[in-house]
């Protein structure tokens, strides 16, 4: 299974500018340029990120490969109505697929659902690793990022239930 090469990622994200473009005039407001990537492996072929007031959208490259189409056609304005809605309502005031994300999806001529149904197989999922912790009650799986603050010492955790500290059970 390979991902899209260059030549299709810039088809996307021309697609990507011109959807935003027609978002704009929909909604009636500035959408600046938004980072675009092709970064995203799983299940998701695509994403919209805010994070510490930076925004980009990610594009899955091997589900694009496959769904090539599709992903134009569904994905592009999916991302592009989140980003869009963000800038008009603001991502804490309205539900990700909600009525504002819908509205806009119907009004750019596209589908509003939450998630595509493509079949994945061969496509590569990307695997979470969990750690286990153990408190008093319970055993509880942290992820890779939680477990190497705790390892550089950056961080702790108490269970919720009996408020005991977690600790790593190997
Ligand atoms: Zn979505
Ligand atoms: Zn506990």
């Amino acid at each position: 299974m390979q991902p899209i090469g260059n030549r299709q990622r810039q088809q996307v994200c021309a697609a990507t500018r011109a959807c935003l473009a027609r978002a704009a005039g929909i909604c009636r407001i500035q959408l600046p340029a938004v980072e675009i990537r092709f970064d995203l492996s799983g299940r998701a072929a695509g994403m919209y990120r805010v994070h510490r007031g930076r925004r980009w959208i990610r594009y899955n490259p091997y589900i694009f490969a496959r769904y090539f189409d599709e992903g134009l056609a569904e994905t592009v304005p999916h991302e592009v109505a989140h980003y869009a809605t963000d800038v008009l309502h603001g991502l804490g005031n309205i539900r990700p697929h909600g009525v504002e994300w819908q509205a806009l999806m119907r009004a750019l001529g596209a589908t509003p659902r939450a998630t595509a149904r493509y079949d994945l197989t061969g496509i590569p999922v990307r695997r979470q690793r969990r750690f286990s912790y153990r408190c008093n009650c319970n055993t509880h799986r942290l992820s890779t990022r939680r477990h190497n603050r705790i390892c550089r010492g950056h961080a702790a955790y108490v269970c919720r239930r009996c408020q005991a500290p977690l600790v790593f059970a190997g």
